[in-house]
């Protein structure tokens, strides 16, 4: 496994490769659900990248950006471990320091309007610059996302779509702890207690799954902020369920649906979903 943390070292040496290029773009902190995206990665292509960079441009909150795991040495072991070749991990100053950049005209479109969007102003955006100035140097055939983040895979899906870059895109499923609560960079801030109550999330999603079909979406949506909110650690944001494709209220029960969840859960955002049928 090779560490590059300049882009013209990693160029050069990518040039030089025939083989398929996967690729997996993480803020590092890397977890069991990361390293599911490396073996998906090593499994269809000659080579996998993974890059680990802490993307100040997505974070509208500046206490976030600092508190944010950072444990490279610690990732470096993991990836090694799991076979990746290749990890790129720049600096912010390596990664921005040609100013001019045409994607940062990219039209988020209505995803910043909507829940992570609105919550976040300018995430979306930070996303897209980064993902889109990653694939530029990397080059990737395949790249592989989480749908842990579900609007980040559509904005990706749209970035894209609307650039057309020359990527196949693999949205993989969330990787979850034996109790449901999904595997993030953040569940490390968990206090003992509050990861107790983290489980609460994923009960949410599974009650809107299991009642989809015979409820009305409001109750649902009704039931599962309550049951969030019976435990006195969390402060809610959003739970909603929603056209898995527009993020638009449903109008009809057959249009496939999502439950989007946000939540700070003792000070800590953690974010999830579920598709419902
Ligand atoms: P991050 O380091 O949080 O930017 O995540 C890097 C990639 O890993 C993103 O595509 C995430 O959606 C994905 N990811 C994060 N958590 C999980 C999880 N629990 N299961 C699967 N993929 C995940």
């Amino acid at each position: 496994m090779i560490l590059f943390k300049q882009i013209e070292a990693l160029k050069k040496h990518l040039a030089q490769i025939s083989g398929s290029i996967g690729f997996v773009p993480t803020m590092g902190a890397l977890h069991e659900g990361h390293l599911s995206l490396i073996e998906k990665s090593n499994s269809e292509n000659d080579i996998t990248v993974c890059s680990i960079f802490v993307n100040p441009l997505q974070f509208n909150n500046k206490e976030d950006l600092k508190k944010y795991p950072r444990t490279l040495p610690q990732d470096m072991t993991l990836l090694k471990e799991h076979n990746c070749d290749i990890v790129f991990a720049p600096n912010a100053e390596e990664i921005y320091k040609v100013d001019s950049d045409s994607v940062l005209d990219f039209n988020v479109g209505l995803l910043d309007t909507l829940f992570e969007g609105s919550l976040r102003p300018g995430h979306f955006k930070g996303v897209a610059i980064i993902v889109n100035k990653l694939f530029d140097i990397v080059k990737p055939k395949h790249a592989y996302f989480g749908l842990k983040d579900y609007q980040q895979c559509m904005l990706i899906d749209k970035l894209v779509t609307d650039l057309k870059l020359p990527v196949q895109l693999h949205f993989c499923p969330t990787l979850r702890e034996s109790d449901g609560l999904a595997m993030s960079s953040r569940n490390a801030r968990l206090s003992e207690l509050a990861r107790q109550s983290a489980p609460r999330i994923y009960e949410c999603l599974n009650y809107a799954k299991a009642n989809y079909r015979t409820k009305n979406i409001t109750s649902i949506e009704e039931w599962c902020k309550s049951h969030l909110l019976e435990d006195a650690l969390y402060t809610l944001e959003y739970f909603n369920i929603v056209n898995a494709e527009t993020l638009m209220p449903i109008e009809n029960s057959k249009e496939k649906a999502v439950a989007l969840c946000a939540a700070f859960l003792d000070g800590v955002r953690l974010i999830d979903n579920l598709v419902l049928n």
